[in-house]
């Protein structure tokens, strides 16, 4: 816990981040309220739910450096030229003194990113592969590959999802006070360790809270498969809605454009397409299709991720 501490002012999380409500006519119309968990202020520069993620990573790096002769030294990790996570994860490692290897789909030599531009401005050692390599990138052989390549390094998958992120991102229940008053709490999916996390969190906190995955990609029963591999099996399967995906990940037809403004415009809350827009645009399509029973009291997740949506 005391680690925890350090690590958390290390870095500057600004924990608990705080629940705002949200006043729009269509929420009076339809009888129900909505709040938000505001986890894109966590951090300037760490994106929220990434920080949620990586602390059980980074905790665990960081206990061992601290032993003498210390097994693991640096970090390597996966994404696209835009990810959130390998930002987060950069961020972290230069703050930290680590060294990281960021593995990047895509050759972007001669059009680096803002991310990018990041990621070498903190030192990150950046290796573009095509899209055959980096489709291997859960191959036991191809890890080994790349552990023999970058010694004493833990190699953290793709969106930093695995087991160890589950505790991080139930500790975010926490710090919301009156939890069972909501019905619902919503969070979008993608690698489908944030639900897991929070579905976890529910069951272990009793609570009658229900959580609903908002998909953001195309991927009818493989993000289930996702989340029940990360999920213990005593823990019952969350719901995934599969309908407001638009297109697919990080497809942003002009319709999801054009709500992502007024959302932000009415409401002050800055979204972004990928993530949090899809996210609220698929809760008020939801409400005006009438899916949440009147009086019901919503909870959605800001995920954060803004720094993706920079030209
Ligand atoms: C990565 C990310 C998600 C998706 O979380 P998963 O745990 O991968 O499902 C949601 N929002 C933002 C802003 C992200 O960066």
């Amino acid at each position: 816990m005391q680690d925890h501490i350090e690590l958390v002012n290390q870095l500057a999380i600004a924990t608990p981040s705080p629940v705002n409500p949200i006043q729009l006519p269509v929420l009076q119309d339809y009888d129900v309220t909505l709040e938000v968990k505001r986890d894109d202020l966590l951090h300037p520069i760490i994106s929220g739910n990434k920080w949620r993620k990586l602390q059980g990573h980074l905790q665990r790096v960081l206990n061992a450096k601290t032993q003498n002769d210390s097994p693991i030294s640096a970090l390597l990790s996966f994404g696209g030229g835009f990810s959130n996570h390998l930002h987060a994860l950069g961020y972290c490692c230069y703050q930290l003194h680590m060294p990281f290897t960021a593995i990047v789909r895509g050759n972007y030599t001669s059009h680096f990113t803002p991310m990018l531009e990041d990621l070498q401005a903190w030192g990150t050692t950046i290796q573009f592969v095509d899209k055959k390599t980096y489709q291997r990138r859960y191959e036991p052989d191809y890890l080994r590959l790349l552990s023999h390549e970058h010694p004493k390094t833990r190699i953290i998958p793709e969106g930093g999802s695995d087991d160890l992120v589950l505790k991080g991102v139930a500790s975010m229940l926490d710090e919301i006070e009156d939890l069972d008053e909501y019905e619902y709490l919503l969070c979008p999916v993608a690698s489908g360790g944030t639900l897991a996390g929070i579905a976890q969190g529910l069951a272990e906190r009793n609570s009658r809270c229900q959580v609903i995955g908002i998909a953001m990609l195309k991927g009818d029963t493989y993000l289930e498969n996702l989340v029940r591999q990360l999920l213990p099996n005593e823990y019952p399967m969350p719901r995934i809605i599969h309908d407001f995906h638009c297109g697919g990940y990080a497809k942003c037809p002009t319709q999801l454009a054009t709500f992502c403004d007024n959302f932000a415009e009415q409401t002050h809350i800055p979204v972004e397409p990928v993530y949090s827009g899809k996210l609220f645009y698929a809760i008020m399509q939801l409400i005006e299709q009438g899916f949440f029973p009147k009086g019901s009291r919503l909870l959605a997740l800001h995920t954060g991720g803004l720094q993706g949506a920079r030209k």
